[in-house]
């Protein structure tokens, strides 16, 4: 992933996609925007604590720099659940403008739906882009370790299969910043959310010492694995989001009262 410098912000950008021109994506970051303190600066969240007129502001200032209009955003609200939501034009504006008409709880959407921008939000949780360029299909997914314990990546997936005829095989995938396995010490309650993982569940936490270490964004990229991914298809962004805090918003940073970030895919 690398840094854009666009007018007035920066936004994370993945080499994987740049060479399919039908499709554009972004990741977010704190630079360039009107918020203040903890919030500072593009806070795009509105179930924060922040003002949420400083927040549309925020949301049309990346609108402009990216050259998207705000009303094609659609955003979901996240719940830490596996369901995921197939956009259509019809979806185009919700959740863009406040929190009442966004996508009522869901942490994936998925489209073949022309100008419509799906974005999910973060704060340290995983965010995921995909792109099927087969059937010419994307998804954006939020991953906590809720969502990821309860396979959320592999729920997306199999949707684009289903309903889509994607072949999991010509898949790309793209892991965003997120908290990674030098910060995230978790408890005994989150290791035994994993314990249908079986196997898979000692690839994923590591003892440092006596501390419970969870690696979120590798579980992910092993479920994608498991689902029939090509490794060679799948990058993970280098940044923990609690080491870059120039960069990223995160919980854990800033003990809960932060702002979030998004991550956005659209097919032009
Ligand atoms: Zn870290």
């Amino acid at each position: 992933m690398k840094f854009v410098q666009l007018k007035n912000t920066v936004i994370g950008r993945f080499e994987l996609f740049e060479s399919f021109h039908e499709i554009t994506h972004f990741i977010s970051t704190r630079v360039g925007g009107f918020s203040s303190g903890d919030f500072a600066s593009l806070n795009l969240g509105y179930g924060t604590e922040d003002d949420a007129e400083t927040v549309t502001r925020n949301r049309l200032l990346l609108a402009e720099d990216l050259g998207i209009p705000l009303d094609w955003f659609v955003f979901p609200r996240q719940t830490h659940s596996n369901h995921v939501y197939r956009v259509t034009n019809a979806d185009r504006g919700r959740g863009s403008l406040d929190r009442e008409t966004a996508i009522p709880d869901t942490d994936a959407l998925v489209t073949n739906a022309r100008h419509t921008c799906i974005v999910v939000q973060v704060a340290d949780c995983v965010p995921v882009l995909l792109f099927a360029p087969d059937q010419r299909v994307i998804a954006v997914i939020h991953a906590g370790w809720r969502g990821t314990a309860s396979r959320i990546v592999s729920e997306t997936v199999r949707n684009m299969q289903v309903n889509y005829g994607c072949k999991p095989a010509e898949i790309f995938a793209a892991i965003g910043p997120s908290i990674q396995q030098c910060c995230y010490q978790v408890g005994d309650d989150v290791y035994e959310a994993f314990a249908h993982w079986n196997g898979d569940r000692q690839q994923i936490f590591h003892r440092h010492h006596s501390m419970l270490m969870l690696d979120l964004p590798m579980a992910n990229r092993l479920l994608l694995l498991n689902e029939g991914v090509n490794p060679e298809n799948i990058v993970m962004a280098p940044h923990c989001t609690k080491c870059t805090p120039e960069y990223f918003y995160s919980s854990r940073f800033s003990h809960g009262n932060t702002g979030r970030f998004v991550v956005g895919m659209m097919l032009w």
